[in-house]
């Protein structure tokens, strides 16, 4: 298979955030090159605080790098759009709207046409396993029906690129278990491009085609490596684990690294 083209390209990236502790600049990210290829499942996995979520809302266009650019499609990205679907780690629902108005609501503010509405919905609420609950209210939902939900409004404008920030951070071990194997069929099945974060190591090994781990302040790529286990993937599987311990090590490495240099009072090497 020839290998995919990259769909968005991340290129000299800095995201430096004045006033921040003490009065004193953050640097989130630093030196940020990446190119990702269209239909990849990549994770994004560091410690609380590396810059996860600056990088995500910079593909996103929320928040614009300081210096370098996000390209999508070659094109600079300087504001959201609909191309890039983003699912957060509270579920951003709209409390007063059903479900099915939530789910609904982006296509309708498009005015499309009512039969593709209903038709996109039908097929997500069967999907995401929400037709029994397609009249409820978010406040009436547990966390793992409110990510579905959250999924399938995002899913419902079919944005080629999905970015999602710890999405099931939020849940318990069951409930995460399974959602993690919905979207991994999801994404198989729409072959969309899907850019994950998470701090959990285990997560990342369990979807991801590939893990770029970040180090703490600045936020930069430690390492960039492809998983290439088969799927579905068994965590309790030796290759499995010594993936996690080859990557377990990495983390703990730059955690040293990152307390030492604070002994020392500088963040730098
Ligand atoms: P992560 O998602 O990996 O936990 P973030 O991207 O949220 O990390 O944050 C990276 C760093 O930037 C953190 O040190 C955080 O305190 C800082 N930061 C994030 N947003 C802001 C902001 N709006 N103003 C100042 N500092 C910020
Ligand atoms: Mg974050």
């Amino acid at each position: 298979m020839a290998a995919a083209e990259t769909q968005i390209k991340i290129q000299g990236v800095d995201k430096i955030f004045q006033g921040g502790d003490e009065g004193k600049d953050v640097i989130a990210l630093q030196g940020i090159n990446l190119e990702i290829p269209r239909g990849q499942f990549l994770c994004l996995l560091g410690p609380s605080g590396c810059g996860k979520s600056t990088l995500l809302n910079a593909i996103a266009g929320f928040s614009l790098p300081t210096n370098g650019q996000v390209l999508v499609e070659n094109k600079e990205i300087s504001e959201p759009g609909p191309d890039r679907g983003m699912v957060f780690q509270e579920y951003a629902l709209f409390p007063w709207m059903s479900v099915e108005d939530n789910i609904t609501f982006g296509l309708r503010i498009k005015n499309a046409p009512e039969d593709q509405v209903q038709k996109t919905l039908e097929n997500l609420l069967e999907k995401l396993k929400l037709t029994e609950f397609r009249k409820r209210f978010p406040k009436d939902l547990s966390g793992g029906m409110r990510q579905r939900v959250a999924i399938a409004r995002v899913l419902a404008l079919d944005p080629p690129i999905m970015l999602m920030d710890e999405p099931f951070g939020a849940l318990d071990a069951l409930t995460r278990r399974s959602l993690q194997d919905e979207l991994i069929k999801l994404w198989q099945e729409t072959k969309k491009t899907v850019v994950f974060v998470t701090h959990s190591m285990e997560e990342a090994i369990y979807l991801a085609d590939r893990i770029v781990v970040m180090t703490y302040r600045p936020g930069t790529v430690k390492k960039d490596l492809i998983v290439d286990l088969p799927r579905p993937r068994n965590p309790a599987a030796n290759d499995f684990n010594a993936l996690k311990r080859e990557i377990s090590d990495m983390v703990m490495a730059e955690q040293n690294r990152f307390q030492n240099a604070q002994l020392k009072g500088s963040t730098g090497d």
